[in-house]
């Protein structure tokens, strides 16, 4: 039998995830019904059972786009299908990671006390007890850290974020189950393998319901410096995690198997990522689509005051790298300096100088550590940030530091 995905959309939905009445959120109840119902028998699935939903909350700093995380109203819609529908237990879980709490993310999210007025548990997963897994299946990602209420849960509601993603190319379903991942694990297998890492999750963890949250959505250089677009209003819903990732991909513009994460997926037998194959119900992909602006990975000719040499560098440098830097600009501090010169990734073989630089020389990433040491010079000639990759926060705290930003 198709897997089923179904599109649900509204032409107008007013107010925005950050101030909303009744209003809004009666619209996005009847639209999350309509999508979910759509894709399942939702009453059998969740009725006596114990349910975990996991919204994206990575990451609502002060500031982030509005389209970042999980729309407060697709969750709040969720726990109360979920108690509508006769559920015994209903939980919301996540941890943004990366040093930032799960309690502060849920109260930025505007979530904590909504939830809680519901009578649902907020389950914040870094104060949870972990349960390290052994991942038989896995390619990579083999001994992993788990929080307990995931694994204890009857019913997984999966409930991401529609974007692009610097790294991903998209991050939908299963990129959203990062969030299950802890802080001393985020950045293991963060490189070109962090799809292979994802489908390793995936097999730990398979959602028995997907709900692609598309009200306000991100393109571009997302998640964290994209363009927000507020007139999407769709959510797509499906109990197969990899044909809801299709789908939604297909709605974006992206055909399903330049995704690596769905490729992989599918490749694995985790789900079907072959639009022929999936019952797609309600709206049809046509009807929604619209060609989502792609991540620029690249860093090479984009900033002034920064010239960026690309070496041998793969997309966990790359996207880091783009990151930092679409920061320090977005805040308007590179302007105010004097021209510098970043390499990223592994120099060509035997290639152990770079003669041509201008101002300081910053070497981004572990493969190009060689060229600290100039063989000419007989010095040090150039600053490194550490890493495999570096975190983003890394060359934007060397930045703000040495230059006094
Ligand atoms: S240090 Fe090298 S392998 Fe590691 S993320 Fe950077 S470019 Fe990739």
């Amino acid at each position: 039998m198709k897997p089923v995905v179904s599109i649900a959309h509204r032409d107008v939905i007013s107010e925005s995830p950050a101030e909303y009445s009744e209003e809004s959120l009666n619209v996005i109840r009847a639209l999350v019904a309509e999508s979910i119902y759509a894709a399942c028998d939702f009453d059998s699935l969740v009725r006596n059972k114990t349910v975990l939903i996991k919204p994206n909350l990575v990451r609502p700093d002060l500031g982030a786009l509005p389209a970042i995380t999980t729309d407060p109203r697709v969750v709040i819609a969720m726990v109360e299908l979920t108690q509508q529908a006769g559920v015994r237990k209903v939980a919301v879980g996540e941890n943004p990671g990366y040093g930032m709490s799960s309690q502060f993310a849920f109260r930025a999210a505007r979530l904590r006390s909504a939830l809680t007025e519901l009578g649902a548990e907020v389950c914040y997963f870094d104060e949870h007890e972990v349960v390290k897994v052994e991942n038989h299946g896995a390619r990579i990602f083999k001994n992993v850290l788990m929080p307990k209420p995931v694994l204890d849960a009857d019913v997984f509601i999966n409930v991401p974020k529609m974007k692009t993603h610097m790294h991903a190319l998209v991050t939908l379903g299963i990129k959203n189950l990062h969030g299950l991942v802890y802080d001393e694990q985020r950045m293991l297998f963060h490189r070109q393998d962090v799809n292979h890492k994802m489908v390793d999750v995936l097999r730990i963890v398979q959602p028995s319901l997907t709900v692609i949250d598309g009200i306000w959505a991100a393109e571009g250089q997302a998640p964290l410096f994209g363009n927000v677009i507020k007139d999407f209003n769709l959510v797509i819903s499906g109990t197969d995690i990899v044909a809801a990732d299709a789908v939604a991909s297909a709605v974006m513009g992206i055909a399903p198997h330049e995704v690596c994460m769905i490729r992989l997926a599918e490749k694995e037998g985790l789900g079907c990522a072959n639009l022929s194959k999936i019952d797609v119900r309600g709206k049809k992909i046509e009807e929604v689509r619209r060609n989502f602006k792609r991540p620029v990975l690249s860093s090479a000719g984009v900033f002034d005051n920064i010239i960026c040499l690309e070496g041998g560098a793969c997309s966990g440098c790359l996207s880091s790298l783009r990151h930092a830097l679409d920061k320090l600009s977005f805040e308007e501090k590179l302007q105010s300096l004097d021209c510098n010169t970043i390499y990223v990734g592994k120099p060509m073989p035997n290639i152990t100088n770079i003669d041509s630089w201008d101002g300081d020389l910053w070497l981004f990433g572990n493969c190009s550590s060689d060229l600290v040491f100039s063989q000419v010079e007989r010095r040090t000639v150039a600053k490194l940030v550490p890493g495999c990759p570096p975190h983003i926060l890394d060359l934007y705290r060397h930045f703000c530091d040495t230059y006094s930003l």
